[in-house]
């Protein structure tokens, strides 16, 4: 799978994606991280992105042009314009990080996890002119309710936890399905541990995990994990896990 990253801070990547699973993935060759600098595809003398906001108002906004461009150059052929848009290949899906689109969730990082390629547009300032979530993304993407200085963080925020879905990432292939926010199926059955529960929540959070020592501080480990009788571990994790995400996310149950 391959990620390019558009971006007026192309150092910033240098860092959050060189380490453990993503780095292990890369050089693998399971996913290739390419990172492009919106300002090369500028054409003034001072390499401007940024322009004045119609209407007026505070701050600069991203220009779309240089954008566009960059997009374009990246796909490999032209995008089209009002009159006539060239249709974006099913494969691709071109993400514009912004506070003021559709909530990331691991369901969309197992939609993305199933594209060949994700070019993520990082925004700075004020934001990106809105032609380019109209006509150029394909989608407008948030990690979260809050709002942060730039899409960068977001981006690679998305690289990681897309990455650690692909086969052969996680060392051990188990493991992404034992996760929080595994899906349930409709009877509210964990896979994991094929435990009928009773909640009915849509989502799951993980079960606690302890390791060494069983005693810390007099803080002990739960007995039954002590106990070695797997089907009681089983049963144990996962109430933990529905009583956690009650405790925790009771937005994750029906009401
Ligand atoms: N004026 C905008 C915020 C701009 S922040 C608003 O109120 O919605 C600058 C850039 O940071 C955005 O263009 C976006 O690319 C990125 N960004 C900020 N918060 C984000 C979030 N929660 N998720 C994804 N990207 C975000």
């Amino acid at each position: 799978m391959r990620f390019d990253l558009i971006t007026i801070f192309p150092e910033f990547f240098a860092g959050p994606l060189d380490y453990g699973i993503v780095r292990r993935a890369r050089e693998a060759g399971l996913v290739e991280i390419h990172v492009q600098d919106l300002r090369e595809f500028t054409k003034d003398r001072h390499k401007t992105v940024d322009d004045r906001p119609f209407g007026g108002g505070e701050g600069m906004v991203l220009k779309p042009e240089p954008l566009f461009e960059a997009v374009e150059k990246l796909l490999g052929h032209g995008v089209g314009d009002a009159s006539e848009r060239v249709a974006p290949e099913p494969s691709t899906a071109i993400v514009l990080m912004s506070a003021a689109g559709r909530l990331f969730t691991q369901e969309t990082a197992r939609r993305f996890a199933n594209l060949e390629r994700l070019i993520l547009i990082c925004g700075r300032y004020e934001g990106v002119d809105e032609r380019v979530a109209e006509h150029l993304a394909t989608e407008e993407i948030s990690v979260g309710d809050y709002v942060l200085s730039g899409g960068e963080l977001p981006a690679a925020i998305v690289v990681d936890a897309v990455t650690r879905l692909l086969p052969g990432a996680l060392g051990n292939e188990a493991s992404a399905e034992n996760e929080s926010f595994r899906e349930l199926s409709p009877g509210g059955v964990t896979s994991a541990v094929n435990h009928r529960l009773t909640s009915g929540a849509r989502l799951l959070l993980d079960y606690p995990h302890y390791t060494r020592p069983s005693d810390f501080r007099g803080w002990k480990v739960p007995e039954v994990l002590i106990g070695g009788n797997h089907a009681e571990v089983a049963k144990w994790r996962s109430l933990q896990a529905e009583e956690k995400t009650r405790r925790n996310r009771p937005d994750l149950f029906p009401r």
